[in-house]
């Protein structure tokens, strides 16, 4: 008895370490940096588009000229079609962050397409014609969405760097920078969340870039990286 909960403990908690995972993924594609060394790196934004935050984030890009990554959720590009078409305008990498930003390890295989193909459906519709690669909400993927993602040919980003704490500590944007200087490194994919009235990640983006840039970085999308 005692051995059989061990196993289903130590079970338990591979799936869930294996849910979680920024490098391995069961079926298809995963990708979490790249290995390379050029000085480039991708900056990928999650969650909205939100307005404010969106324009304040393009115009910190476009003021310095650095394109980049958003994965987007469905539902707020259905509320907010002109900051989407705004993004795409730009000529930033859209990609497809789910419909409703639920976590999808234990939906079924009919939700995880739906979650999908409606998100698409909206990344299509604000014109936006490159390629789509998909960012699973918190992360989190165990078997029936890596599948359906194989089916489809789409590529799982994650990143290896990603400076906010979610904990509740708050960090100010040159905490923010700092951070992504000590553990960022060539071909490295930066995630941030500058959505939903983030005001200090918005800041810290333009530290970022500007210290970065110092050093001696490129940014490129996702898709430039990964090429
Ligand atoms: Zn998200």
């Amino acid at each position: 008895m005692a051995i059989a909960l061990g196993v289903a403990l130590l079970l338990g908690v591979g799936v869930y370490k294996l849910s979680n995972s920024r490098r391995i993924q069961v079926v298809g594609e995963l990708i979490q940096r790249v290995a390379t060394t050029d000085k480039v790196v991708a900056l990928t934004f999650d969650d909205g588009p939100t307005p404010g935050d969106t324009e304040a984030v393009l115009q910190t890009l476009a003021e310095r000229k650095v394109m980049a990554t958003f994965f987007l959720c469905g539902a707020s590009m259905h509320d907010h079609p002109a900051q989407t078409k705004e993004i795409v305008a730009a000529g930033h990498q859209v990609g497809n962050h789910s419909w409703s930003h639920r976590r999808m390890w234990f939906m079924t295989p009919t939700e995880v397409r739906r979650e999908l193909d409606d998100t698409d459906e909206m990344i299509r519709d604000s014109g936006y014609q490159g390629r789509i690669d998909f960012r699973p909400p918190y992360g989190k993927k165990l078997l029936v969405l890596p599948w359906i993602l194989r089916e489809r040919g789409t590529r799982t980003i994650t990143w290896d760097v990603s400076p906010e704490d979610f904990s509740g500590v708050e960090q100010t944007p040159e905490q923010l920078r700092d951070i992504v200087l000590d553990t960022v490194r060539p071909g490295s994919i930066i995630l941030l969340h500058p959505m939903n009235g983030r005001t200090r990640t918005q800041e810290a983006t333009a530290l970022i870039i500007d210290s970065l840039t110092q050093e001696g970085y490129r940014f490129v999308t996702v898709a430039e990286l990964t090429n």
